[in-house]
């Protein structure tokens, strides 16, 4: 089913939904799918699972994605335009299809780092290319697509940045932020994406801070921003206690942030669960029923 209209069946309802990544080594999918098979518990409206742009671990999302679909819990398969050919992109969507996966997290990627690339080569410059790949060959899937309430790196201009997502948002069904840490980023974009007469949901990312050094990774490649007081408490928590007590801090912080984004109307939470069930379900303990 499109996720689009499993949200539109709740009515209203909040919901959480959960996003791993495919781990490289298959003699770890056993861990991996004991922990997806945790998370059942919050009952989760869909499942995505992250691409490597240009990588080796494209099938791997496949595979995965795959499984997840067979196992009755409704999966999104993120995939990359970037330095794609239609031909590739067609052959992995139909294979998609064949395995009963019909939702993509429609992205460009980030072009390769270790070799000479240049956009007018290609011929997807842009998601939002991709998405309309997608509508004309592939009608029957549900596409969403990326958002930064941070804007991304590479704009211009915030402006800049807002038009070329609100003109991305026309042709797809919803967005999935980048983490960030502050609600009022969230309800700005929110706000800011009404002026553009866009009003399809935007769900909200949230990543359970688990680690300092995963703190410091996730932030140098998500370009987001963090607030330093909170950045500060992370750190604090980690020269006192550890991992352990880092996680307290991130969890509670998770906490606070879910419940101010449905509060504040957020149509569901999207929980970037590093492939780990503890946090996450933590999470959903403590904010209560949605
Ligand atoms: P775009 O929407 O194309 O935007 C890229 C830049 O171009 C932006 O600055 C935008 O403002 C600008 N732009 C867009 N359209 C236009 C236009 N028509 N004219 C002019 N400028 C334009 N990466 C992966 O490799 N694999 C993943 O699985 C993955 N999952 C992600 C999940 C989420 C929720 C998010 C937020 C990001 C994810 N990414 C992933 C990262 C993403 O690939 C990078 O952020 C990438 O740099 C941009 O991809 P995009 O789809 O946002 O690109």
């Amino acid at each position: 089913m499109k996720i689009i209209d499993s949200i539109a069946q709740r009515n209203g309802r909040p919901f959480y939904s959960l996003e791993f990544f495919p781990p490289k080594e298959q003699s770890t999918w056993p861990d991996f799918f004991n922990t997806l098979d945790r998370l059942r518990a919050i009952d989760p409206l869909f499942a995505s699972v992250t691409y490597g742009a240009g990588g080796a671990t494209q099938n791997n999302t496949y595979e995965i994605a795959a499984r997840i679909a067979a196992s009755g819990l409704n999966p999104m398969a993120h995939l990359t335009c970037v330095g794609a050919t239609s031909e590739k992109l067609r052959e992995f969507l139909t294979s998609l299809r064949n395995v009963g996966v019909h939702n993509v997290l429609a992205l460009r990627g980030d072009p390769p780092k270790d070799r000479q690339f240049s956009w007018e080569d290609g011929e997807f410059q842009h998601a939002s290319d991709l998405v309309t790949f997608i509508r004309r060959e592939f009608p029957d899937f549900g596409v969403g697509v990326a958002a930064y309430p941070t804007p991304h790196p590479e704009s211009d201009t915030f402006a800049d940045d807002r038009l070329a997502m609100a003109q991305k948002m026309i042709s797809s069904d919803f967005g999935v932020t980048q983490l960030f840490f502050d609600p009022r980023e969230y309800f700005e974009y929110v706000d800011q994406m009404r002026a553009l007469s866009i009003r399809k949901p935007i769900l909200p990312g949230v990543l359970p801070i688990q680690s300092l050094d995963s703190m410091k990774r996730v932030l140098s490649l998500s370009g987001g921003s963090v607030l330093a007081k909170f950045y500060l408490s992370v750190e604090n928590a980690h020269e006192k206690g550890g991992a352990e007590a880092v996680q307290e801090v991130g969890i509670a912080f998770a906490v606070q942030l879910v419940r101010r984004l449905l509060d504040g109307g957020a149509p569901g939470i999207h929980l970037y669960t590093l492939n780990r069930a503890e946090a996450c379900l933590r999470i959903a303990e403590e904010v209560g029923p949605l």
